[in-house]
């Protein structure tokens, strides 16, 4: 189901806590929540849509992809850049990496260590932010 965004920072910047299986209508909703919202935003946090879970949601090209419980256990060659969120107006800068590998639980709840770079690293390590209440 398509849920509206939530742009209430008091709340944004609070921690996400781990998502469990109970959470499964989370990750359906906020993958509805991102296409219905595609042509301005390429990725989106749970707390986004009003609940602290730790799940995000990637587009990568073709296709929109779910991460639960993500966590970046590599990162290299940080590089300053500008950042827009659709929380927030406007742009801020941010410092980011070029590569990051990352472990998660895909939309089948099986674990997974995936690399990533560019572009697709740069939104999953803004979405990681939001899950620990960072809000750039
Ligand atoms: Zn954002």
């Amino acid at each position: 189901m398509v849920k509206p965004i939530r742009r209430d920072i008091f709340f944004l910047n609070q921690k996400s806590e781990p998502a469990t299986k109970a959470d499964a209508q989370v990750v359906t909703d906020l993958l509805d929540t991102l296409r219905a919202n595609q042509a301005r935003c390429v990725g989106m946090a749970a707390n986004m849509i009003g609940v602290r879970k730790r799940i995000i949601v990637v587009n990568m090209g073709m296709m929109n992809m779910a991460m639960i419980n993500p966590v970046i256990t590599k990162k290299t060659g940080a590089y300053q850049t500008e950042e827009g969120c659709l929380s927030l107006e406007g742009v801020r800068p941010t410092t980011r990496y070029q590569e990051i590998e990352v472990e998660f639980l895909d939309i089948g709840w099986k674990k997974q260590k995936q690399r990533y770079s560019g572009w697709i690293a740069q939104i999953i390590q803004h979405e990681c932010d939001h899950l620990d209440g960072i809000v750039i």
